[in-house]
């Protein structure tokens, strides 16, 4: 038995020792346990209150779940509790859009760069006159529109039904939040009417603005999400359903795209220090995906300056070190090597 520096992550254990399975599955229990309790007490940021109705939400409660692509779920803390979806949605109606209407129809209407500028930007590619990415509001408005096009008054019905199946359970939308959005949410109407002018959305503003504030309505819990990732881990079909859920190709595009834009104009950072593809939402969730492994949904409302959960960053800042999973970590040999371990 080799001897580790405090500190040293399970992963890198398992790499230099190959300790038994049964260790390192209480390993994970374990690492979730103590990036929970490290971070609970923090109460650094804010809750998002330009959405009144998110102003009431419990500031405390602190949930993390890992789902992986075997069907089984690692849970700590509040993952029962609650919340609206906001922007994680994004990532999912990109994938449902790319499947509606093709990869080149959704190109030619939404790039794919970072836009290192706030989420709710009013700003456009100048060579393009598109939206910067499909991440931040001004693309995924553009997104619900490619949507609305195809299902017009069913569009929300779709999306939903999508939602559900990638979390396997039924979603519902939190009609509170909807209402007190759509009756604040006037920059995101301003946003659709500039983009209805370049020619990126071709219906009517306010149903499209409209379905977009219905998206991000959609209630969830950190084990939702996670479970939600685990679908995009698993290459569109949910692990434990085993219903195919996202068209492969789009799953790809998605990921692509949340690892360069998903934390807006935090992406670098987070790429830099956690190395997974991930969406953050103002309802306080952020989604991480381990491709062809598992699938992460952290919940604390508290958030910083940029939008993300405060608590968020810092327990999948943890936990990807310590399980090894950052895209680059040299102990990450390959799509395959976590999931033997936690789905033995
Ligand atoms: N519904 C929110 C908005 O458009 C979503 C933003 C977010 O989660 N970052 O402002």
């Amino acid at each position: 038995m080799l001897s580790f520096p405090a500190g040293t992550s399970i992963i890198k254990r398992v790499v230099m020792d190959k300790p038994p399975v049964a260790s390192t599955r209480f390993g994970i229990d374990s690492v979730l346990a103590s990036a929970h309790a490290r971070h609970r007490d923090h109460d650094d940021g804010a809750l998002a209150d330009y959405i009144p109705e998110l102003a009431a939400v419990e500031p405390d409660r602190f949930g993390i779940a890992i789902a992986t692509v075997g069907g089984k779920l690692f849970e700590i803390g509040d993952t029962t509790q609650a919340f609206t979806i906001q922007s994680i949605s994004k990532a999912f109606v990109y994938c449902l859009a790319l499947e509606l209407v093709g990869r080149d129809e959704v190109l030619a209407r939404v790039g794919v760069e970072p836009s290192g500028d706030a989420f709710n930007a009013i700003v456009f590619d100048p060579h393009t006159n598109r939206p910067f990415n499909p991440m931040v509001n001004a693309g995924a408005i553009t997104v619900a529109g490619m949507v609305h096009d195809v299902a017009g008054a069913s569009a929300f019905d779709l999306i939903l039904e999508r939602l559900s199946l990638a979390a396997g359970r039924d979603l519902a939308m939190d009609e509170a939040v909807y209402r007190s959005e759509a009756a604040t949410g006037h920059r995101n109407r301003g946003i659709g009417h500039l983009l209805r002018n370049v020619g990126a959305l071709h219906g009517a503003v306010d149903d499209v603005v409209d379905l977009y504030f219905r998206q991000c309505s959609i209630l969830v819990t950190a084990a939702d999400i996670a479970r939600m990732g685990a679908t995009l881990a698993h290459i569109g079909q949910n692990p434990v359903t085993g219903r195919h859920v996202f068209d492969l190709a789009a799953v790809r595009n998605t990921l692509a795209v949340m690892f360069t834009c998903g934390m807006y104009d935090h992406s670098g950072n987070w790429a830099y220090d956690v190395g997974v593809p991930a969406k953050s939402g103002v309802g306080g969730g952020i989604l991480g995906v381990v491709n062809r492994q598992l699938g992460i949904g952290t919940f604390s409302p508290r958030l910083d300056a940029k939008g993300n959960s405060v608590r968020g960053i810092a327990a999948f800042t943890e936990i990807a070190d310590e399980l090894g999973l950052h895209v680059f970590d040299c102990t990450n040999v390959g799509s395959s090597f976590v999931t033997p371990l936690l789905d033995p």
